[in-house]
């Protein structure tokens, strides 16, 4: 079975789960859960990862809504009548069903995983750094709450395995794009001493500073895993190999979370 990074602050409302790189059958520079067909891995590689996933968690795989990333900011509400599909043009789902698995892949950008215990809903998003920039966390909110009535102080965030501050180094025009983004939210990124610019980002905090102008409390977001261009032994990261795998940020409604 491979092993997997639960996400804690968001049970028992919602089963979320992100992957490492370990347990699977992939091969080479996709060794070895890759959970994406999109890489140029073995398909019958990336579908038997899927498989023990799926099993480790009990999830059906025919239940899993995915979206086919373009790192916009445009997210989409589903329900049980999207089970086993791909959904194009979007970066993030949103729903209040139990029946299906909502889920997003990454190496490096940052999988979000959201639950509003009230409503009850739940969200999966893929923030890369344009994502990020163009506020897709933020826009989820505002989703959930014209879908939903969520309300961003009942929110729950688990921010999975992403390239850290410590190794995501941006040039000129990204930079500039995040310190807009990061002034936006309220909370200017540190360029070093004697430069106008950050030349290393953390997207993780940039999405926290995101989330709390939104009024979702501090202490309701965790992170989950580390640094994945740190931990070749744990993590892909496409800043470190650019051909690789990519792992998955999963999650579920709980039954037992709905109120009717
Ligand atoms: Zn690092």
């Amino acid at each position: 079975m491979p092993p997997l990074l639960r996400a804690r602050g968001l049970e028992p409302g919602a089963r979320a789960l992100f992957t490492t790189r370990r347990g699977g059958v992939s091969r080479g520079r996709y060794e070895s859960l890759n959970l994406a067909y999109t890489t140029g891995d073995a398909p019958e590689a990336v579908a038997e990862n899927r498989r023990r996933v799926a099993a480790s968690v009990g999830a059906r795989l025919e239940r899993l809504v995915e979206v086919q990333q373009v790192h916009g900011p445009a997210v989409a509400v589903v329900g049980r009548e999207h089970a086993g599909s791909v959904l194009r043009g979007v970066d993030g789902l949103l729903t209040a069903s139990p029946e299906v698995w909502l889920a997003v892949y990454a190496a490096d950008c940052v999988p979000v995983l959201m639950l509003d215990p009230a409503r009850p809903a739940i969200a999966a998003v893929h923030a890369g750094w344009r994502g990020t920039a163009d506020g897709i966390v933020p826009a989820a909110l505002r989703r959930m709450r014209e879908a939903f009535g969520t309300v961003p102080r009942s929110v729950r965030v688990a921010l999975g395995p992403a390239i850290g501050g410590c190794c995501y180094e941006v040039g000129p025009a990204v930079a500039r794009t995040l310190e807009r983004a990061a002034q936006a939210a309220g909370a200017p990124l540190a360029p070093p001493s004697g430069s106008a610019l950050p030349r290393r980002v953390d997207l993780r905090a940039l999405i926290r500073a995101q989330l709390a102008a939104c009024g979702v409390p501090p202490e309701h977001v965790e992170a989950v895993g580390g640094c994945t261009r740190c931990r070749p032994d744990l993590f892909f990261s496409y800043r470190r190999d650019r051909v690789t795998g990519r792992m998955a940020a999963c999650i579920r409604l709980c039954d037992s979370a709905r109120r009717e």
